[in-house]
Parts: C-alpha cells; structure tokens; sequence
C-alpha cells in the first residue's frame, strides 16, 4: 500500500527532519510512530501526504511513485485527519462539512449528500446534521471529521495525534471507530495505552530515522526511556 525507501527531507533553513527512512505500510494494517517530540513523525506524514517534497528517497502508493505529476491523484488515496479538527471543520453545518470534499470531486448534491450521510454513520454520528461543527464535543468534532475524510473513499488513513482534545471514553470510542474502519491507518501518537488498544504494529522514530520496530508493548519497553 506505502513503500517508502531512503527518505530524506530536510526543512529550507537547513533542518534535516527525515535522514533516511525506510517503512512499509500493508493494506488494512494499522501502523503507530512513536518517538520523541521533534523526531521527524509529522514530517513523515506531510511527506507521504504529498504536501512537502522529499530531498532525496522514494515513496509509493499502491505501486506508484510519488512525483509532482502523480501526487494529486495519488492525494485522494489518502486521508489526512489533523490533530485539530477546528482546523479541518471550517462549513455552517456539520453535513455541509462532510458534502465538501465529494462535491469537490464533482459528485451531484444528492450523491454527495448520501455519501456524507453514509460517513457520518460510519463514524457514529447519527444525529444533528444540521448542526454548526463548532458546537459540538471535542469527541463529536473527531467523529465528523473522520466522517469528512472518509467521505473521499481513501484507501489509507493518517492520523495525527488523534486523541488530542479526547477524554477518556471519547479515547475509547476513537479505537472503536477506528478497529471498525477497513482502511489501513497510519497514526501519530504519544498515547501508549490507545497505541496499544488498536493493537497496532508501532515503529519507533528518532533524530530522523526508524530505529525499532515491533509491537507497541515491544516498542515501548525499548525504548520508553527515550520519551522521558
Ligand atoms: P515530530 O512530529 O516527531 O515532533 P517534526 O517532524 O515536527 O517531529 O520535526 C522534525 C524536525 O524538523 C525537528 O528538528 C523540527 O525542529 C524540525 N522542523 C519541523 N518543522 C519545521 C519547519 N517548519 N522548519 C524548520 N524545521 C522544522
């Protein structure tokens, strides 16, 4: 699904951010990045999302390159949650939020409208369409944006630090959701408890590159020290 060999990115100021990475991503699977604050995980994914350009290295999705020529196409492949979704939920209402995206990709009104429907049922959102996003729960917020990003039909799902802003039982329900969701997702975490809960395979990122990977529990033991 993802196949990325000797990335590297480094930031206009000189900055090396990704110093050869090396990752695969298998369909339906669900993958964590753990490492320290600075390590290089937000980079990754603005990288695979085709919004910053590699220095050197490849990626590919679904068996093509990531170029200029082939990142639009290859964009709808993936769905980008952010960590805030006050940042992603800009319409009056919460089923106008959901339309944009399938209307944007020129669906009809009535398709796009079953399409947001179908999203947010996906996601648990059953109720108050016509809501605006910026009164809901943090926890509803999470729902309808997912809801969004699924609504473009991605094949793969990134996900940063998606418990931000989450209680617990808002926690909890993330990880249903998410378990419940075919796609293959990629998440940026530092909650180890929800890493764990999703039963994730986790890699471990440090200075720029990968350097552990395994389970989470396996991650975490080896390397928790280097959170602190
Ligand atoms: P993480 O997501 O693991 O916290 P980042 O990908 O945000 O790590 O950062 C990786 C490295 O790139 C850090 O050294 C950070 O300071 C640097 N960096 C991040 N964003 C920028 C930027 N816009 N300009 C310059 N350097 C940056």
């Amino acid at each position: 699904m993802i196949e990325v060999r000797g990335l590297r990115y480094a930031y206009p100021d000189g900055a090396v951010a990704l110093d050869g990475i090396d990752f695969h991503l298998n369909e339906g699977e669900t993958v964590v990045l753990l490492g320290a604050n600075g390590s290089g995980k937000t980079t990754f994914v603005l990288c695979l999302a085709g919004l910053l350009q590699a220095s050197s290295g490849l990626i590919a999705i679904n068996g093509i390159e990531l170029t200029k020529s082939t990142a639009p196409e290859l964009r709808r492949e993936l769905g980008l949650v952010f960590q805030d979704a006050d940042d992603q939920l800009f319409l009056p209402t919460v089923l106008e939020d959901v339309m944009f995206g399938p209307l944007n990709h020129g669906l009809s009104r009535a398709d796009a409208e079953r399409v947001a429907r179908e999203s947010l049922a996906r996601t648990g959102v059953r109720a108050g369409y016509d809501r605006p996003p910026y009164h809901l729960s943090a926890g509803e917020k999470r729902r309808v944006a997912i809801a969004g990003v699924l609504a473009m039909n991605p094949k793969v799902l990134l996900l940063d630090e998606p418990t931000t802003y989450l209680d617990p039982p808002g926690q909890r329900d993330l990880v249903t959701i998410l378990a419940s969701l075919p796609q293959a997702k990629l998440l940026v975490t530092h909650d180890i408890h929800f890493a764990s809960a999703l039963g994730a395979r986790a890699v471990f990122f440090d200075q720029g590159r990968i350097v552990g990977a395994g389970t989470v529990a396996e991650v975490v033991e080896r390397f928790t020290w280097n959170l602190r």
